[in-house]
């Protein structure tokens, strides 16, 4: 199944593992199931921390697998065999639950520790689908993290009478407990902000507690991270916040022509942008939506979460969104058979070849 050059790559991650893994596979007898079957033996036979058993569950998605420590039950399952753009998450999975640690910094970790309640995810994805891995990886950290999260990476073109009968018109699209949860691209501080609703009011009694700004950024594109580093190196107590850091970058793979940088992906470039501005004493507020400016001798910026900063300057760098055309069903159906397409996609694509931005 894995060709020499991937199995060569593999067994080197797998160095990393130093805890047991196991495998467990439900599988039936078409060939999708052989070609899972094929997949994890390949995987087991290039680490001797790796084992994988068959097992029988009647209502276990097939093919699926689990990913888990030995006769502990599993939070991570595939019902997929993740390949194309969805191999990295799989990797990520078996290093994780290998004991290699996360990129995820303390304060997170606890916060999810800390959730109360039973969660069930499904994710359906595509194994072409550049915005997926992102949620898939998300949701298996946290399922790694705490036991009651448990998360099933489904990949649509498998479970198509699933995709159908819950009307996923788009991916990738979550489910909690059975119900929508969302679509489009997030990450573990969204989905964090979604379930933890006790951690907004935690956040938004935090932020009101902050002293005045010199200089408060509205937007963590690369135009509010230009001038937070700019602000902060003049030591001007500098604040950015922002609903997404990183911006409009976060929603495409292929950025090219920014200047400097010839040809690089959004998620690389906005991590880049993110730890320039983390190089300097910036008070980066993500995740937080500022919905009201009142100008005066000292500005207030109200966010939606009801904190209200404040600063001696303001500069609002909110860059562009998709603009709605106000029709019935536009924010429900968003990303479900609602899309946007910008002009610059569709002239890059027809002048590619002889385009330079
Ligand atoms: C699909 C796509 C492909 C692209 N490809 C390229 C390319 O190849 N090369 C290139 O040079 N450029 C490309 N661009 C354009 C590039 O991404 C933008 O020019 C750039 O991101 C603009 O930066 P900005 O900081 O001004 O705004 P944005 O990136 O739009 O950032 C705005 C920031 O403000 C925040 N914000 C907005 N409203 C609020 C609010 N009310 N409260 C709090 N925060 C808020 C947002 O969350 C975000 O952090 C592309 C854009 C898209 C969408």
């Amino acid at each position: 199944m894995l060709d020499a050059n991937l199995k060569n790559q593999l067994k080197a991650y797998l160095e990393k593992l130093t805890r047991p893994i196991e495998l467990v596979a439900f599988l039936d007898d078409g060939d999708k199931s052989r070609e899972l079957k094929g997949l994890l033996d390949d995987i087991a036979s290039l680490s001797t921390r790796i084992s994988v058993v068959e097992k029988e569950d009647a209502g276990a998605r097939r093919p699926s697998f689990t990913i888990g420590e030995p006769g502990k039950p599993a939070g991570i399952r595939f019902a997929s065999i993740p390949m194309g753009h969805e191999f990295t998450s799989l990797v990520l999975a078996l290093l994780q639950t290998g004991g290699h640690p996360m990129k995820l910094d303390d304060a997170t970790i606890e916060q999810i520790r800390n959730l109360e309640g039973d969660f069930e995810f499904e994710t359906y994805f595509s194994l072409s689908c550049q915005n997926c891995p992102e949620v898939v990886q998300a949701l298996n950290m946290m399922a790694l993290i705490n036991p009651r999260i448990r998360h099933v990476a489904i990949d649509g073109a498998l479970f198509q009478q699933e995709v159908e009968a819950r009307q996923v018109m788009a991916v990738p699209t979550m489910f909690l407990n059975g119900e929508s949860f969302g679509s489009g691209r997030s990450g573990v501080k969204e989905i964090l902000a979604k379930l933890d609703t006790g951690s907004a009011e935690r956040a938004a009694k935090e932020l009101a507690s902050k002293p005045v700004f010199d200089v408060l950024i509205v937007g963590g594109g690369p135009a509010g991270a230009a001038v937070a580093i700019y602000s902060a190196r003049k030591g001007i107590a500098t604040g950015l916040v922002a609903e997404r850091f990183g911006g409009q970058v976060l929603d495409t793979m292929a950025i090219e022509n920014f200047i400097s940088v010839q040809e690089t992906e959004g998620p690389k470039f906005a991590t880049a942008l993110e730890q320039h501005v983390k190089h300097y004493e910036v008070d980066v507020m993500d995740v937080q939506r500022a919905e009201k400016l009142v100008p005066g001798r000292v500005n207030e910026i109200h966010l939606a979460s009801g904190a209200v900063l404040k600063a001696k300057t303001v500069i609002l760098s909110t860059g562009a969104r998709w603009r709605e055309i106000n029709v019935p069903g536009e924010r429900e159906y968003r990303g479900r058979g609602v899309a946007w397409r910008t002009a610059r996609t569709a002239t890059a694509r027809s002048s590619r070849a002889s385009a330079s931005r």
